[in-house]
């Protein structure tokens, strides 16, 4: 409608246009021709100024109607004639005065001008006559006629207009219902699809043009959605089937495994079940293992000191060492499980990582001279000798690897090395390895000899014994010490090298070195034909800051003797082997003896444990001084040094090592009662303490042991077993103790004998008030050093034990050190180091005070946060005796004051109190463990 309402329009408009300009042309084309026709009539009437003709020619205008006036100008603009249509009522001609001067005043000759007002049109004509201008004729129309006729053709368009938009409206109502219809249709039909999701609904079709093909293509459309619609509601169903399905199977599978677990926890609980048997199984075997093994070494002791016939003797070494090697066995065996069960726990005690080594070393010394071997030690300079650690244990792989290479070498050395790898602030990481030139592990064997129960030969066992076990606990101790794995290097016919890597702890201070006095720069000749010895002996001269040379036969040291004597550059000491190359050293002995020039030389010769019985013999001959191998450096610098400065050179025997059944008892004097109940153990324990001289009395079990003792007899000493009928020796031990306390008696120092040598035991037995531990099988030896301590007259030492501590005053302590005097009384400790292995009771004392007071003090916190009164007196007393004992008197003392505080049931103090004392407890343990390393390398 609107584009046709345009279109009229515009056509309206332009014919209106062109009528209204073509109306208004032909309008002044009339005016022009009538001017044509009246002009030149009037030439004659202005040029005679003649206004009757004038006039007479502009009347010929009365037949033209619309012509409503009309005049005739002279040249100068004056009105000659006119004309009125209405004559009655003449008006005056308004022309606008620029229209008037353009139209009359005009010079132009040929000019004709109109203009057009609103309703009337003017036109001036110019009247030319001979081609000069001679007036001007004006004619005025009246417009009334052409606006009628403009009029009536404007209706008309407007009429034909007005029509056509009626047709185009009937024409676009018809179209309307034939196209927007289906369209709108097809609207409504998308938006039903749309808001009720239905893809089944078609659009209608009404045509075969574009629209029906709109339609056919949107059902299409809609068609294929349904399909997909389908499909996809199928494919859901299909899935939330299969998820029944899968969750069903899930769930199925959740209740098996369920049920697995369920299974799986009766299995863990049946296994921890069976571990735990495994472990009591353990430890009642290793009891049951070591109680007769007690018997059997403990016998075999005793009857090795009885008079016996050398064949005898042979026969009870044989079962001595026989049952030796079975409790090693044992105790290899213990300490798989005891690892394998992760109960085996590393010590952390301060040692002298050269002693142990050296310890190590000469326990094995024996079994190696005896093959032939040589054995040595080679420890680097720069290593710390002094750390903290596990030292058993480190002696135990130590033991373990060498008594491996001396086991498989026949010919050649062993030797144990020691050196740096790295060392900070407080830990050190170094290395041993103990190399043989035995027989080798093929390279195939290598990897599995570490495996438990393995050996590299399946011959082995019956060529060389043992259990395949000894490097598994190595391994894993070597892995407790921070160090990883051993490696093993092997040529098989060559030999062996086993190494490992540890961390210990250094302490920061090193001792001061001992005396060299008159040593540094002296001449020595070594001679020794092992490479590999020699350069261990050389490197221990060099330490000494000794100057070194090395001759590998007797021949060539003498000829070196010889020049050195041309050269009047003497030797003064000569340090040799026994023997070389089938050569005797007593003989290249004599032979310098018996050289004038050589005569002042000394000779110290080597000598291996099994000749040491030669060795003191020839000691008197005066003419060498003898050292045993392997060469420990104390001894040899004691040794030189002495020979030196012309001390006493006798001291050399002790530099011999003890024989392998040191039987020598003390005796002992005094009271026992001795609580087992194993029957063969008694008869031993009887033996060996008969032997110690002691008195002893028999209890069969705690219960006649707690009789015993409260029905007033004195016994020195209580030597408990504990596993025993009818009562334990821990309950045993509490009475006692509990007995004791009630009657105000003096503690009796109860030692434990125990079989189970698991972990914690030590700590049960501490705990039940016991004063000490002892494991079974045990030595004379052992418990002599056990027992001792505990009954030297003035030196009672442990938990219980100790006399009223006296006064700190009137104490010797070093010079120059008064806190530590101040501290620890040096009496009580040069007591305790005057007994048998004095210096090792002492380290043990105070490892033991070391380690039984941190608890105790912890304890004595809680009972006094609890205000339980009689705790902190029971506690403060026995650490007021054990203080005492390690001649820690000033903390003794405190500790007397907070067992006062105790006993009065007035604790406001005692924490105050107790910080004091665990700062001076701090103290004290620094003491100690200082006078100790400073006696250990003295
Ligand atoms: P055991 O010595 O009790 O058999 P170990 O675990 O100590 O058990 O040693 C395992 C095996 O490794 C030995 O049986 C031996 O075959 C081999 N082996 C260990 N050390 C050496 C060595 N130094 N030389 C040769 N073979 C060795």
């Amino acid at each position: 409608m609107l584009t046709s309402g345009i279109v009229l329009v515009l056509i309206a408009i332009g014919l209106a246009f062109y009528e209204y300009t073509t109306f208004r042309q032909s309008l002044v084309d009339k005016l022009v021709a009538l001017g044509d026709v009246i002009g030149p009539n009037s030439t004659a009437a202005l040029s005679f100024d003649d206004q009757v003709d004038a006039t007479e020619s502009l009347s010929a205008l009365r037949n033209i109607s619309h012509i409503v006036q009309a005049k005739i100008y002279t040249h100068e603009g004056k009105e000659l004639a006119e004309y009125h249509m209405d004559e009655q009522r003449p008006r005056p001609i308004t022309l606008p005065k620029n229209v008037w001067q353009r139209l009359v005043l005009s010079d132009r000759i040929f000019a004709t001008q109109h203009h057009f007002l609103p309703s009337n049109l003017y036109l001036l004509q110019s009247i030319v006559l001979d081609k000069e201008k001679i007036g001007s004729l004006l004619l005025v129309s009246d417009l009334r006629e052409l606006n009628e006729k403009l009029y009536r053709q404007f209706s008309l368009i407007g009429l034909v207009m007005a029509s056509a938009l009626v047709v185009a409206f009937l024409l676009s109502a018809k179209f309307q219902r034939i196209i927007s219809e289906p369209v709108v249709h097809l609207a409504r039909t998308m938006s039903t699809v749309s808001t009720e999701q239905n893809y089944a609904i078609r659009a209608e079709k009404h045509s075969q043009d574009e629209l029906g093909a709109l339609i056919d293509g949107f059902n299409a459309m809609l068609t294929q959605i349904q399909i997909r619609d389908e499909a996809l509601e199928e494919h859901r169903e299909h899935l939330e089937h299969q998820v029944e399905m899968r969750t069903a199977e899930l769930s199925r599978a959740n209740n098996e495994l369920e049920q697995y677990v369920q299974e799986l926890r009766i299995a863990k609980e049946a296994a921890e079940a069976a571990s735990k048997a495994k472990s009591q199984f353990l430890a009642t075997m290793s009891h049951e293992l070591r109680t007769p093994m007690n018997g059997v070494l403990g016998m075999t002791e005793l009857l090795w000191n009885t008079d016996l016939t050398s064949r005898q003797r042979r026969f009870v070494d044989t079962t001595y060492r026989s049952g030796q090697t079975l409790l090693a066995i044992i105790n290899d065996i213990l300490d798989f499980s005891k690892i394998e069960s992760g109960k085996l726990e590393l010590d952390r005690v301060a040692f002298d990582l050269r002693h142990t080594l050296e310890d190590t070393i000469e326990l094995l010394a024996d079994r190696a001279h005896t093959k032939g071997l040589e054995l040595a030690c080679m420890i680097h300079g720069d290593v710390p000798t002094r750390v903290h650690g596990d030292p058993l244990r480190l002696q135990q792989i130590l033991t373990n690897l060498l008594s491996n290479a001396v086991k498989f070498t026949e010919r050649g050395e062993v030797i144990v090395t020691l050196a740096k790898l790295e060392m900070d602030a407080d830990r050190v990481w170094l290395r041993f390895s103990v190399r043989d030139t035995g027989i080798g592990i093929a390279p195939e064997a290598q990897s599995h000899i570490f495996a438990s129960f393995s050996q590299a030969d399946g011959s082995t066992t019956r060529k060389y014994g043992g259990t395949g076990l000894g490097l598994a606990i190595s391994n894993q101790l070597v892995d407790m010490m921070g160090g990883g794995q051993i490696e093993v290097e092997s040529t098989p016919g060559c030999g062996s090298t086993f190494s490992f890597t540890i961390r210990l702890e250094h302490q920061s201070a090193d001792v001061t070195p001992a005396d060299r006095q008159g040593m540094t720069g002296v001449r020595v000749l070594l001679v020794h034909d092992n490479p590999a010895i020699g350069a261990i002996l050389e490197h221990q001269l060099t330490m000494l800051q000794m100057s070194v040379e090395r001759a590998v036969s007797y021949t060539q040291a003498m000829e070196m003797l010889e020049t050195a004597v041309q050269q009047e550059n003497l030797y003064r000491i000569v340090l040799m082997e026994r023997q070389m190359a089938g050569q005797d050293g007593l003989t290249f002995a004599h032979a310098i003896k018996s050289t004038s020039a050589l005569a002042a030389l000394h000779l110290v010769m080597l000598v291996p444990v099994s000749l040491r019985q030669e060795a003191i013999e020839s000691q008197h001959t005066g003419l060498v001084k003898w050292l045993s191998k392997p060469v420990r450096q104390s001894h040899l610098q004691q040794c030189l040094h002495a020979l030196l400065n012309g001390l006493d050179p006798e001291d050399s025997t002790r530099h011999l090592p003890q024989p392998a059944h040191p039987i020598a008892s003390a005796h002992l004097n005094c009271r026992v009662l001795l609580t087992e109940d194993n029957l063969v153990n008694q008869e031993v324990t009887l033996g060996i303490l008969d032997t110690l001289n002691c008195q002893v009395e028999i209890a069969n079990n705690g219960r006649e042991a707690v009789t015993a003792v409260t029905h007033g007899t004195d016994y020195d000493m209580i030597l408990m077993d504990c596993q025993m009928p009818e009562m334990d020796g821990f309950e045993a031990t509490r009475q006692i103790r509990q007995w004791e306390q009630e009657t105000t008696r003096q503690p009796i120092p109860i030692i434990a004998l125990t079989a189970n040598a698991m972990e914690g035991d030590r700590e049960r037995c501490l705990q039940a008030g016991m004063s000490d531990y002892l494991s079974k099988p045990f030595t004379l030896a052992q418990l002599q050093d056990t027992l001792q301590p505990w009954l030297a007259p003035e030196v009672k030492l442990g938990g219980q034990l100790a006399p009223e501590p006296s006064s700190p005053s009137g104490t010797a302590a070093e010079p120059g050190d008064e806190a530590a005097e101040f501290l620890i009384d040096r009496n009580t400790l040069d007591t305790i180091l005057s007994l048998n292995n004095g210096l090792q009771t002492l380290s043990k004392v105070v490892r033991m005070y070391m380690e039984n007071v941190p608890p105790v003090i912890h304890s004595l916190h809680d009972a006094i946060d609890h205000e339980n009164a009689a705790d902190v007196q029971n506690m403060a007393h026995s650490l007021k005796s054990s203080s005492g004992n390690v001649g820690a008197l000033s903390l003794a003392a405190q500790f007397k004051e907070l067992e006062g505080m105790g006993r009065k049931h007035n604790l406001e103090q005692a924490e105050r109190l107790l910080a004091q004392i665990e700062t001076e407890y701090e103290a004290v343990c620094h003491a100690l463990l200082q006078e100790i390393a400073e006696l250990e390398t003295t």
